[in-house]
């Protein structure tokens, strides 16, 4: 018999974007609360997850990131499925990711409909080397209707932010 405790609610998140933008760090940073300097640690799992209680709701994050195959569609196509939600991240230092985050965002939305998502303009620490100007972005993310979120992992700043919202996103659409 199944009771009401029993009952979870579970998110599938991906988080995606240019290589070296910081998806990997992101999911570490909120899943362990650590960061390393290191890049590319291969994580050795397709996702980690963490449990958080909001509004009296159990729910279960997994995050999923794309293991340094963003260029293989097939591959990613596969993390996409079922997704409930969606991070789109670019790098403050990095122009071209910056410049991707259009088609990061369809490539999502063919393969799992209209989703909760949110974008995220990470390693905001390094804003003195930014490649991009903040009207831009923020023209960017109004002409998406994406709520946009500035984030440094290293800093550990905002990060919770981003996963609290799409949380509240979800479960409002549920
Ligand atoms: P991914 O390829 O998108 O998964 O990117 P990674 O998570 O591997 O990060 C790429 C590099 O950026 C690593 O050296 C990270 O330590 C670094 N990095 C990630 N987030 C931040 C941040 O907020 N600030 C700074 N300064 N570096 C970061």
């Amino acid at each position: 018999i199944m009771r009401e405790e029993d009952l979870e609610i579970a998110i599938k998140v991906v988080i995606v974007g240019n290589g070296a933008v910081g998806k990997s760090s992101m999911i570490q940073r909120y899943c362990k609360g650590t960061f390393t300097k290191e890049y590319k640690k291969t994580i050795g799992v397709d996702f980690l997850e963490r449990q958080i209680t909001t509004g009296g709701e159990e729910v279960r994050l997994m995050l999923w990131d794309t293991a340094g195959q963003e260029e293989f569609d097939a591959i990613t196509k596969a993390y996409y499925r079922g997704a409930q939600a969606c991070v789109v991240a670019f790098s403050t230092t990095d122009r071209d990711s910056f410049s991707a985050v259009r088609k990061w965002k369809k490539k999502v939305e063919d393969e799992c409909g209209s989703i909760p998502m949110v974008l995220v303009q990470n390693k905001i620490d390094l804003i003195d080397q930014a490649t991009v100007k903040p009207d831009e972005v923020e023209s960017l993310a109004r002409e998406m209707r994406m709520r946009l979120y500035r984030t440094s992992v290293k800093e550990d700043l905002n990060v919770e932010q981003v996963f609290n919202f799409l949380v509240e996103r979800y479960l409002a659409i549920i």
